[in-house]
């Protein structure tokens, strides 16, 4: 049997784990449930026992110089007792003068024989254990497709969706309107290969899904492999990277040629990245493994004939780490963005995960979209159900508007901390400090209207925030929106200065946000006049938190410092001189928001229209 040659060792493995569970089995349960419970009593109790006439059975074992007997307890059940024997050559008599009915004959079970014993304890077990080894191989097996034999290393473990298995369709993905014409294509490609060939049109190979993390790329795929009705075999990278050498290269091989025999087919490979890493050149550290596996997939994906109808597609949020080999015209030629969803994005993103919960009539999504700018179809996915959890806990049919607000918070923001101590004079500095930001904001033209300011602690370790949203989809931002921006970010920290002439730690999130955008603004964006149009940073990492990396020499670096630490100076001061012409205002509704801890948009309207 080849196949058990090849699992040598975790077969070894198994037997020393199965004669271990052996010796635990027979020191432990098997003494016990062979042998009956057996009390040990003194001579004298076995006496009174004769005496009162308890005793149904004696048997006297000479060789071991004791006593088996077995008696009726007080509780009148019948139990085995044991006792050391005393030299007593009145004892038989004794018996037969208190009841001559005592039987003398064996009270404890025959000791077995070494056969059976060697039977009971090693050869059942063992037997046992080879039948679930045999049953657990078999559904293994099973869930192999295609593989005829259990334990086949090398062999991908690629599953094949047909349609009805991910049961998902492109109704499913709301938005993304290119990526789903894109990959209709193919689709109808599948379907109709014969209407591209004869006018000698042949479909890109592969695809590549590119986008920054839980906006629908694994959905889009499931999505294909719903619609086409073809078969469907899904990979994630990281399922290439074994254990051993060589195995990575050996999956690859054979899912290429799984897909072959099934053809047409899609071959869906997520989380590339993890295989495709640009290669070293030479130097220690190289990854022989991983660029075996990726050598083995540029051959495959040269090697099958585009037009039997085999599609690979991909994704990844790293596309820049990439091998440029992978990305060449005849491999993955095709790329299609799956960004982050866009305001009317949003909203549809919304309602198909809205249409698994009930809502109360008139919820606006519009005004959760807008709320939203940024996240992701994941991260808006999350909100719907964050959404629903505490109407369930507040004993409510439907999800309300409130809920979804809550929950945009939650995921934005973290929970509430309905516990969290904050003394007086700490709530006093958060609300001049919130009521700072939205009073610079809403005292400067190109800001977005403020939505909700609170003072109740968060999880994420917020004491506070102001929430401001757009009136629509922004796609631009001019040079003096930007500096705005700034303004009020710094008008936190300025309150505080005014108002108590100290300040507090409190404003380390929008320092740090500040730093980033007067950073970006020079860097990138060329909105300074010293350096105009130059671009001084690169983003490395598009998709997963765009890092940047200098892109200049050392001399400019510490002038870019200079820039943006003037720019933030300006802000700052714009902000302060915008609250001091403002006190009476500030004052005013900040103490408004310390007795409420929330106030919404319309209210701080209202409060600004009055004055
Ligand atoms: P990734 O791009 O990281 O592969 P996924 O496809 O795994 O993201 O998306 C995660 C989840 O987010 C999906 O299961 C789905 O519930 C939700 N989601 C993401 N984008 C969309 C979208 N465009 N439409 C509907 N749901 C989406
Ligand atoms: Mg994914
Ligand atoms: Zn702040």
């Amino acid at each position: 049997m080849k196949e058990q040659k090849t699992s040598k060792k975790p077969i070894l493995f198994y037997c020393i784990v199965a004669i271990i569970l052996l010796m635990l089995l027979n020191a432990l349960v098997f003494p016990k449930v062979l042998q009956p419970r057996v009390t040990e009593v003194d001579y004298g109790t076995f006496l009174r026992f004769i005496d009162e006439g308890k005793i149904k059975t004696v048997e006297i074992q000479d060789e071991e110089q004791r006593i088996a007997f077995l008696a009726v307890d007080e509780s009148g059940e019948e139990k085995v007792y044991i006792t050391t024997a005393m030299n007593d050559p009145n004892l038989v008599d004794r018996l037969y003068q208190k009841d001559s009915k005592i039987a003398f004959s064996r009270v404890l079970p025959q000791e077995n024989s070494p056969l059976l014993n060697f039977l009971y304890t090693w050869i059942l077990p063992s037997v046992a254990f080879y039948l679930l080894g045999l049953w657990l191989m078999r559904s293994m097996q099973k869930r192999v497709p295609g593989g005829n034999n259990a334990m086949t290393f090398g062999k991908s473990n690629a599953k094949i969706y047909v349609e009805a298995k991910t049961g998902k369709s492109f109704s499913d993905v709301a938005g993304q309107d290119e990526a789903k014409e894109a990959l209709s294509e193919i689709v109808d490609f599948l379907h109709h290969p014969d209407r591209y060939t004869q006018i000698g049109a042949s479909l890109p190979k592969g695809a590549l899904l590119v986008g920054p993390p839980g906006t629908g790329k694994t959905l889009l795929a499931q999505a294909v492999a719903g619609e086409a009705k073809v078969p469907f075999f899904s990979i994630s990278g990281s399922e290439f990277v074994e254990m051993f050498v060589g195995m990575g290269a050996a999956k690859v091989r054979d899912l290429f040629q799984q897909a072959n025999e099934k053809a047409p087919c899609i071959v869906f490979i997520d989380e590339l990245d993890t295989i495709g890493k640009k290669r070293d050149t030479g130097g220690i550290g190289g990854n022989d493994e991983r660029e075996q596996t990726l050598n083995q997939l540029l051959t495959e994906m040269d090697g099958f004939d585009g037009k039997r109808g085999v599609v690979i597609l991909a994704a990844t949020n790293r596309p820049d780490s990439l091998d440029p080999a992978l990305l060449r015209p005849g491999r993955f030629d095709r790329r299609i963005p799956v960004e982050l969803p866009d305001l009317a994005g949003r909203e549809a993103i919304l309602k198909v995960h809205a249409n698994k919960v009930r809502l109360s009539p008139g919820v606006d999504f519009n005004a959760i979209a807008r709320a939203t700018s940024g996240a992701s179809g994941a991260e808006l996915a999350n909100m719907i159900n964050e959404a629903a959890l505490p109407a369930v806990r507040n004993g409510r049919k439907a999800v309300s508007q409130e809920e979804l607000e809550e929950s945009v918070e939650v995921v934005l923001a973290g929970y509430q901390r309905k516990n969290a101590v904050v003394s007086e004079r700490e709530k006093k500095i958060v609300s001049y400090h919130e009521i700072g930001h939205a009073l610079v904001a809403a005292k400067q033209e190109g800001t977005a209207p403020v939505h909700k300011i609170t003072i109740v602690p968060r999880t994420s370790g917020a004491l506070g925030y102001t929430m401001q949203v757009e009136a629509g989809e922004r796609l631009l931002l001019s040079r003096e929106e930007a500096f705005q921006r700034l303004a009020t970010l710094a008008g936190g920290r300025a309150a505080e200065e005014l108002i108590f002439g100290s300040v507090t730690t409190g404003a380390s999130n929008d320092i740090e946000q500040a730093t980033k955008l007067a950073r970006a603004m020079i860097t990138r964006y060329g909105m300074s006049e010293t350096f105009d149009m130059t671009a001084l940073e690169t983003v490395s990492n598009q998709y997963l938190g765009g890092d940047t990396a200098l892109a200049c020499s050392a001399q400019t670096a510490a002038k870019v410092d200079e820039e943006v630490i003037a720019l933030i100076k300006d802000a700052h001061h714009r902000a302060y001189e915008i609250l001091s012409s403002n006190q009476a205002l500030l004052h005013q509704l900040a103490a408004y928001l310390l007795e409420r801890e929330i106030i919404t948009g319309e209210e701080f309207q209202k409060i600004l229209e009055e004055n």
